[in-house]
């Protein structure tokens, strides 16, 4: 099958397929869009099944780049990069460098930054190569760095929001809230839940950060199997997406549903099926956009964490937006969101 006839290609600008023979690299870049600016998202390094497996997700990634980064006013298109995880291809320096000398050779239309199975560490070897990289260490009180707290925040005020409109208060104290993996972002989630006093459940494949979870605060450990069907408030999905199907939806027992994975619904009218049980969804894009704007003020600098802080808190508002509008049209959350996102793409198309 070519890119072209691909179910998830969505008039992709681009698609780049890397091979870095001295390393073993093997990477795909996806920019779906550079209207609102430089493609920006950022890479994953995971064992995929096989290519095609990563090639699907990287289309689906960068389109919800694209529509993040509208939905949240950056000056950023939608790009998403995949490293595929294979043992003839380690971990190394070298490959991160490998991998920065391909986002160099595309001039500046793709900007990467961490995502899962990356670290702030390995975006230092990418930038000893190129510019066209954020989320390095910071200087003092300057934008930047590890985007995953930002991403937290931007979360935890998503969950009270989402709390409010669909339980009737924001204040968590005593919510049961699920988290579905406990890694950089789930981690700062479970500190901020906890402080104000929701009772958390988690689950993680990766029996290390389960056990740092463990030794910091008061949680109960479920199944990885069996955490999305808990009997709690919330289920704050912060590992990684597809988790929401045809299948998995008739057992959920939360009543919202607000986290930071990307691409959290398997297709679109998982969004509906959310709807029809009344649960209430947090568009995935909308509610983790926090390091996203933390990553954009650290590219185009000049700025500071407190502005970054104040845009996170933005991230409620908008969804405020999203569920008053679904109450009222009876539409899912997600349709409302991925409409905002276009007509925002669109018009800045108009523009030109
Ligand atoms: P991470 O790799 O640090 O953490 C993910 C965790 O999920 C890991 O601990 C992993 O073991 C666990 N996990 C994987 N499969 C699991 C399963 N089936 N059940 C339970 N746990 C499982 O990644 P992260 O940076 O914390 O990101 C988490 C999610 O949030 C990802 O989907 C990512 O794309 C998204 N996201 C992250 C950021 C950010 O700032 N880091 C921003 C926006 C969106």
């Amino acid at each position: 099958m070519s890119v072209f006839e691909h179910p998830e290609f969505d008039q992709h600008e681009s698609v780049h397929f890397i091979h870095d023979t001295d390393t073993g690299l093997q990477a795909i870049i996806a920019i779906h869009s550079t209207a609102l600016g430089p493609a920006a998202g950022g890479c994953r390094r995971w064992q995929y099944v096989d290519s095609a497996t990563a090639l699907t997700d990287a289309l689906r990634l960068s389109r919800g780049m694209t529509y993040k980064n509208a939905v949240a006013g950056l000056k950023f298109g939608g790009g998403k990069a995949v490293i595929l995880a294979t043992d003839t291809a380690p971990k190394s320096e070298a490959l991160f460098q490998a991998f920065g000398r391909a986002v160099e050779s595309l001039g500046g239309r793709y900007v990467t930054a961490e995502d899962v199975g990356c670290t702030v560490a390995d975006m230092r070897s990418v930038r000893e190569v190129t510019s066209y990289v954020s989320g390095l260490p910071k200087s003092g009180a300057s934008a930047g760095g590890d985007p995953s707290p930002l991403t937290a925040l931007g979360v935890f005020l998503g969950i009270r929001a989402a709390a409010k409109a669909r339980l009737g208060s924001d204040s968590l104290q005593d919510v049961r809230v699920a988290v579905q993996g406990v890694g950089n972002v789930g981690l700062h989630l479970c500190r901020l839940l906890h402080k104000a006093g929701a009772k958390l459940l988690v689950a993680d494949v990766n029996r290390e950060h389960l056990a740092r979870i463990a030794s910091e605060l008061p949680v109960t450990q479920v199944a990885p199997t069996e955490l999305l069907f808990s009997d709690v408030d919330i289920l704050a999905p912060c590992a990684l997406g597809n988790i929401l199907t045809s299948q998995t939806i008739p057992k959920v027992r939360a009543k919202v549903i607000a986290g930071a994975a990307n691409n959290q619904l398997a297709t679109e009218q998982d969004g509906r099926r959310l709807a029809a049980r009344d649960i209430l969804y947090a568009p995935d894009y909308v509610i983790n956009a926090g390091g996203i704007i933390n990553v954009a003020h650290e590219y185009f600098g000049n700025s500071s964490e407190e502005k970054v802080i104040a845009e996170v808190e933005r991230i409620p508002v908008r969804l405020d937006a999203i569920f008053a509008e679904s109450r009222q049209s009876g539409e899912p959350t997600n349709s409302i969101a991925d409409r905002m996102a276009r007509r925002i793409v669109a018009a800045s198309k108009h523009k030109d």
